[in-house]
């Protein structure tokens, strides 16, 4: 059975001299593990378009259940973000982290969506790399069911505080009055809507807002330290990342 899809390389592995086996987010089948055969039997120009970041157009054969592809042409390569070691790193966390979270066989449009903006963004120097990182990891926990609880406090509800306080471990928020964990980071309002706002808003409108140098990495360092208490993993590619900042 042969199956046409479009999809991301978000992992390669060598698997022999010629071969490699790939991680693919789909348009239409989740994430899928396929095997790509050596540059023999693929046309060369196919060669990139099977490469990590490369977003294509897909032929998958499907055999039992081992996908084979044999056919692959480029969409978009992102060339802006290999020219750079640290966007090409903060590009591999992002596949690293889909790898982690996205869930197999299921319905990932979304979070291809999220990810081919998020790229497309870095590879054209749009937005602060920082922001970037930020909307791309608390968006992705938010779809992959890790939201956090920001509607309010969670002791007396209160909407927005001066200051407020946000618990890592629980994911929730807490207003300046109330009783909270001992370890709950303060954020200021600026920062707790900047989270509302990529969690909660339309897809299209995710990067939509601006903070200032400090509420941005105020806002970048709530979000890692959200993400990393949430998965319970360090991440090889965002301590590269991290080097070269
Ligand atoms: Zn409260």
């Amino acid at each position: 059975m042969r199956l046409n899809t479009d999809g991301l390389i978000i992992r390669e592995v060598q698997t022999g001299e010629a071969d490699r086996l790939v991680t693919v987010l789909t348009r239409d089948m989740g994430v899928i593990k396929a095997f790509v055969r050596g540059a023999r039997s693929i046309k060369s120009r196919s060669l990139s378009a099977t490469q990590l970041l490369g977003y294509s157009r897909f032929s998958i054969y499907m055999s039992r259940d081992t996908y084979t592809i044999d056919e692959a042409e480029p969409i978009e390569v992102f060339f802006g973000i290999r020219s750079d070691f640290a966007r090409t790193s903060l590009a591999m966390y992002f596949c690293e982290l889909i790898c982690e979270l996205a869930p197999e066989g299921a319905d990932c449009a979304e979070i291809l969506s999220l990810v081919l903006n998020t790229l497309y963004l870095l590879a054209n120097n749009r937005l602060p790399v920082h922001q970037l990182k930020a909307v791309f990891e608390m968006r992705l926990l938010s779809l992959t069911g890790y939201m956090p609880a920001l509607v309010g406090c969670e002791v007396c509800g209160k909407y927005a505080d001066d200051t407020m306080f946000f618990d890592t471990e629980s994911s929730q928020l807490f207003c300046s009055e109330c009783k909270r964990p001992v370890h709950a980071i303060e954020l200021t309002v600026g920062v707790v809507t900047a989270l509302r706002h990529i969690c909660l808003s339309d897809p299209q409108k995710i990067f939509s807002f601006t903070l200032s140098n400090s509420g941005m990495k105020a806002l970048a360092d709530i979000s890692e330290r959200y993400l990393l208490a949430t998965t319970q993993r360090r991440y090889k590619s965002l301590e590269l990342y991290k080097s070269f900042t």
